[in-house]
């Protein structure tokens, strides 16, 4: 082979590999279809946006398709899987992306019931649906990688809502479970848990529109200092995972947070008198 074919193999670390990436029409889904197609991934976005859907699916060129499915209902979520599956006759990658928060309400008493079964619903159920349906095609290969996002929240308390800090903490729950289950069939589980990130669902929860100003707003609470946190870098940590690089990775929550999750401000002892 020669060193320009080679150099090329091995910048495109998902050559021959199917994904399915739910939530895929936006935000860090959207950036991480992006990244698995340009890698050479064969990428079915899965979204309930179908219009947005379809647009970014058509941006991104001949090797992505977009499938309506709501991750909440079962036989929408075998439907995509199996869509995904008939492409070369396998799922190679399935990312649980697909999520939301509820509006912030800080004291528990004025919490609603209905909207705290509701994210559990979208954000636990839905990954549950994905991981069950994409073993279901992946066991018999003896070979799969499942990534779900969860988030900071799924390790510090106090950053979100009560009803998606929890179901953030039930993704890393049943990413270690399925890996469990799972490894016997070679199929690795993790999941990704980002810091804050500038999209959509970001506006929501902060009530900020302008991009720049989420950036900010997240840099000011951010430990890693000088370096703004995109969406490439969280689909960059599930090109690793889901490339061969990550094959022997299993049962982990990659925290892609700059060490804010491990840092206490209010008592570390680093604080420089000023910024050398
Ligand atoms: P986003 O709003 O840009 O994207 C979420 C996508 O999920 C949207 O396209 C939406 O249509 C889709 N979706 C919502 N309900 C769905 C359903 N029932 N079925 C299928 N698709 C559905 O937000 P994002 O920030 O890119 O969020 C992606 C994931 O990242 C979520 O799980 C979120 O909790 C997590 N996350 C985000 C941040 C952040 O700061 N943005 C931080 C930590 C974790």
């Amino acid at each position: 082979m020669a060193a320009t074919s080679l150099l090329s193999a091995a910048s495109k670390r998902l050559q021959g590999k199917v994904a399915l990436i739910t939530g895929g029409a936006s935000g860090i889904g959207a950036c991480t279809a992006r990244v698995f197609a340009h890698h050479g991934a064969k990428v079915v976005i899965a979204d309930i946006q179908d219009e947005l859907g379809q647009s970014v699916s058509e941006s991104i060129g001949p090797n992505c398709t977009y499938v309506h499915c709501d991750v909440t209902d079962e036989s929408q979520v075998k439907n995509a899987v199996d869509k995904a599956a008939i492409i070369d006759g396998k799922l190679d990658i399935m990312f649980n992306n697909a999520g939301n928060s509820d509006e912030k309400k800080p004291r528990i008493i004025d919490n609603d019931k209905a909207d705290f079964e509701s994210i559990l619903r979208l954000n636990v159920t839905g990954v549950f649906l994905g991981i069950k349906h994409a073993s279901q095609v992946m066991i018999p290969r003896r070979s799969g990688c499942i990534l779900s996002t969860a988030s900071v929240a799924s390790n510090v308390g106090g950053g979100a809502t009560h009803a998606y800090a929890c179901s953030k903490h039930a993704v890393v729950g049943l990413t270690k479970n399925a890996a469990v289950e799972l490894g016997q069939f070679g199929i690795r589980v993790n999941c990704l848990s980002p810091f804050g990130v500038a999209t959509p669902l970001a506006s929501r929860v902060s009530g900020i529109e302008e991009e720049q100003e989420i950036e900010n707003s997240v840099a000011s609470l951010a430990n890693l200092k000088h370096v703004i946190l995109k969406a490439e870098d969280i689909a960059n940590g599930a090109l690793f995972l889901a490339s061969d690089e990550g094959r022997y990775v299993s049962g982990h929550n990659i925290l892609i947070d700059g060490g804010f999750s491990i840092a206490n401000p209010s008592s570390h002892i680093f604080q420089y008198p000023e910024e050398p």
